[in-house]
């Protein structure tokens, strides 16, 4: 991993090549920022840079030191992300670091009671009372440092602490509030920032062998993540998309047994995944519209493929009246989110999506999600 290959995040990654070059590296770093926009990245081409054998500001990528760093073979480097209980063992962490090595697009992912192992880190404690093996510095990535325990920080703070220490911590969070304000403060922070659509829609284009359409709304979809972007890589979005516009169609119609039908096929969609994701779309579209009114290029919208009935549309409504149809959506999702049921939820919405309904319909369609209020097994 070298820093030129880092998408996007020019500012964090000139931090830290200016402190390499200057030979003023701190005892630890902090690199906060969203899920999936290239920390950990970043975290293994400093490391890489560290150990390097040119011992410039950037990893070489071909000297035995470079070879083995990024096969997680380099004794000075380490790499440490949460886990289950159940996958602790050391050939399963190595089988996820060789996934990591062979598969530039690999995505961390883990379920939410993953943590960074007790006894992992009391074995990397124990190893720092050594010099390093060969570089100048060791260097450990703690890969989503918050999900740890408050006695593994206490033991980590002493090396975080040490004057002159020959290890680099380089801890890594999207949630850097959970960590302590002990950790917190010890570490130099440095921010990442969302990814832009373009850098996704083209990496996705070039890296990652997606197709041009699929590309466009997966980089629309993922928010500023590109771990996003390339989990859901292997879904039919175009699919959703056109699902979830076929939606609004008969939100659109005003016709109230069209809209039962939508709510109800929207509420069968097995996995919540979907739906929010149908959700996104729909939103998507709306910001389509006002970008359109606001005489955006076509190549700025996601649903350019159907630029002639956005274009038909667009006129139409007005900004105001795409906030207010936000709005509705916002309260699908918040609706959901509280245990709504799902078709409560989108029918009180599409039935108040188009302006033309008779005011009595849509005030019944307010009230319905209160009476229908049902805990929704999950
Ligand atoms: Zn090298």
């Amino acid at each position: 991993m070298r820093f030129d290959q880092i998408l996007g995040q020019e500012r964090a990654v000139a931090t830290l090549r200016a402190t390499l070059r200057e030979g003023r590296i701190p005892n630890a770093y902090l690199f906060e920022g969203p899920w999936g926009v290239g920390k950990t990245r970043t975290a293994l081409a400093l490391a890489a840079a560290l150990v390097c054998r040119t011992g410039s500001d950037e990893a070489c990528g071909v000297c035995p030191a470079c070879v083995r760093a990024g096969r997680f073979q380099h004794p000075d480097v380490r790499m440490l992300f949460p886990v289950m209980s159940d996958e602790d063992d050391p050939e399963s962490i190595a089988a996820v670091l060789q996934a990591v090595a062979d598969d530039p697009h690999h995505v961390f992912t883990y379920e939410k009671a993953a943590s960074i192992r007790i006894g992992l880190t009391r074995e990397l404690l124990r190893e720092l009372a050594y010099k390093p093996y060969e570089a100048r510095r060791r260097v450990v990535v703690l890969r989503d440092a918050d999900r740890m325990r408050e006695d593994q920080y206490s033991a980590m703070l002493k090396s975080l602490e040490e004057p002159g220490a020959s290890t680099l911590w380089v801890l890594t969070t999207s949630r850097p509030q959970r960590l302590p304000p002990t950790i917190r403060s010890r570490c130099l922070r440095v921010r990442f920032t969302p990814l832009d659509e373009e850098t996704i829609e083209g990496y996705l284009l070039d890296r990652a062998g997606v197709g041009a359409a699929p590309a466009r709304l997966l980089a629309a979809l993922a928010a500023g993540s590109l771990s996003r972007a390339l989990t859901m890589r292997g879904e039919n979005v175009a699919g959703l998309r056109d699902e979830a516009l076929r939606q609004l169609g008969a939100a659109n119609s005003g016709d109230a047994s069209r809209i039962l039908v939508a709510a109800g096929e929207a509420a069968a969609w097995s996995n919540r995944e979907k739906m929010r994701r149908t959700l996104e779309f729909q939103f998507l579209l709306l910001r389509d519209l006002l970008r359109l009114r606001h005489g955006a290029p076509e190549d700025a919208l996601v649903n350019r493929d159907r630029i002639a009935d956005l274009k038909r549309v667009a006129p139409a409504i007005d900004v105001r009246e795409i906030r207010r149809r936000t709005a509705l959506l916002e309260e699908v999702v918040r609706a959901i989110d509280a245990n709504v049921t799902p078709e409560a939820a989108f029918f009180s919405a599409y039935v108040r999506w188009a302006k033309h309904l008779p005011q009595d319909v849509a005030t019944r369609a307010e009230a319905w999600p209160a009476w229908n209020r049902a805990r929704v097994e999950t």
